[in-house]
């Protein structure tokens, strides 16, 4: 039996959620035109007034808003209200960049904690949950985000934040975790630091995990279930947009349903700007519809993934984007064909190696070099002198056939690469310092 946070509109009619959207749009472009000059010069450029926004059917008149836009208005050019009606900020964590200071009102704060509340609820989360938020607290969304949701829908939380695994593992343990939330990386090491402590996973209370903010293959996914005994849930947000829970798994697991009420979604061609049919794979791009202080109109996130309004046997109606890959900034193009770090992960998983891999690119006489480091366990390590090159070049030959190009392979010992607490950093990119 499916459970809701809030049913009447996570279950709502295509028309019910289109006449709100409709509705709510006309209002949010008249906000943004008298609130924020930015984005009216840019309206202005394109000949439209908010007349020109009737519904929903209209947004792909209005302009674009990317990364670069956000950077140059920083900090205050995108801001939809006085400052003095704003009771927080958050920042993205700057993966690719600078950093984006996002405002929230009051308002703003408790449609995003419903937002995350529906995903903990989606996930099985009830108020006789013991929640763990091991996302970062602070500047990034994972944590405060997360947190909110979890009062809202009454577990006991416990506001871990990241890092400290010894701490995250006494708490899980003595008082029963039943939900535990972080990035995917962090959730594949605490599984790791649980076993090399003796417990197996039916040693903890753990059911079930909400796992996002990077992007993870369903191998990882697999393997991060076995380890901690628990159904994993993915939950996709940003910044820019709110933070996490933006979209999130329900028990299906069939990609990740979009708060439609608070955030209209299109798909578009990355390179065209086109609008693309459902079902097409593009980069996403999100319209607020109802936040006051950062309300970004057609914000282009680079995440690329596909949208599905096939109905979903667990009752919601909003439609859903699959896992996004990777983003278009994080294509790594090496000798000319394109890579996604994802598709290495894959491969690592599905050829019986750990999550633990970096990825190296360099330059020698103009030519990319590829490197992967990949760990190797501890029960694999024992035996491995007399086979590592053998299982190298199996490797590499994996690799190939996934990606058209060959890496050079390198099995590494158990722990030698770094464990991230957050995002992991799965590239290390040298060919930029020679440019
Ligand atoms: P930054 O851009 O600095 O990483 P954020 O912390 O706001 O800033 O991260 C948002 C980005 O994280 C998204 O645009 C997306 O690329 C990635 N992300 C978030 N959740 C997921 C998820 N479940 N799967 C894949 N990628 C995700
Ligand atoms: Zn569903």
């Amino acid at each position: 039996m499916s459970r809701y946070y809030q049913q009447e509109i996570e279950t709502a009619s295509r028309e019910k959620i289109l006449e709100i959207q409709n509705e709510k749009i006309v209002r949010q472009v008249r906000h943004v035109w008298d609130n924020v000059p930015y984005y009216r010069h840019l309206m202005e450029e394109k000949g439209l007034t908010p007349a020109d926004i009737r519904g929903v059917e209209d947004i792909h008149k209005l302009p674009f808003l990317s990364k670069a836009d956000l950077r140059d208005a920083y900090p205050y050019g995108l801001l939809g209200t006085d400052l003095k009606n704003c009771v927080r900020i958050q920042s993205t964590s700057g993966t690719t960049g600078k950093r984006v200071v996002a405002f929230y009102t009051q308002h703003d704060v408790d449609l995003w904690e419903e937002c995350t509340a529906r995903a903990i609820v989606a996930a099985g989360g009830t108020e006789e949950d013991v929640l763990q938020v091991a996302y970062g607290y602070g500047l990034f969304t994972g944590g405060a985000g997360l947190h909110g949701g979890s009062h809202r829908v009454g577990c006991l939380t416990l506001p871990m934040s990241s890092g400290n695994t010894e701490r995250q593992i006494q708490f899980m343990m003595d008082l029963g975790t039943t939900i535990l939330c972080c990035t995917p990386s962090y959730a594949a090491y605490l599984g790791e630091s649980l076993a090399e402590r003796g417990y197996s996973p039916e040693d903890n209370r753990l059911r079930a995990g909400i796992f996002g903010a990077e992007p993870w293959t369903e191998e990882m996914r697999r393997d991060i279930e076995a380890k901690l005994g628990i159904k994993a849930y993915d939950i996709y947000g940003l910044t820019e947009i709110s933070g996490p829970g933006v979209a999130f798994e329900c028990e299906e697991q069939h990609g990740m349903h979009i708060n439609e009420d608070h955030f209209y979604v299109e798909i578009i061609n990355p390179e065209t700007g086109e609008v693309l049919p459902e079902g097409e794979k593009g980069e996403l791009v999100f319209t607020c519809l109802d936040k006051e202080a950062f309300p970004l109109l057609r914000y282009r996130t680079r995440d690329i993934c596909v949208l599905s309004r096939k109905k979903c046997s667990c009752g919601r109606t909003h439609v859903r984007m699959t896992k996004p890959m990777g983003r278009s900034d994080d294509m790594l193009i090496i000798r000319g064909v394109n890579v996604f770090p994802s598709q290495i992960e894959t491969v690592l998983l599905n050829e019986g190696y750990t999550p633990n891999y970096q990825i190296v690119l360099d330059r020698e006489r103009n030519t990319d070099t590829f490197d992967v480091y990949v760990e190797v366990s501890a029960n694999q390590f024992s035996d491995l002198m007399s086979q590592i090159q053998k299982m190298e070049k199996n490797l590499e030959g994996a690799l190939r056939t996934m990606l058209g190009i060959s890496p050079k392979v390198h099995l590494v010992a158990p722990k030698s690469i770094t464990r991230s607490e957050g995002k992991a950093v799965r590239v290390i990119d040298k060919r930029k310092l020679h440019d």
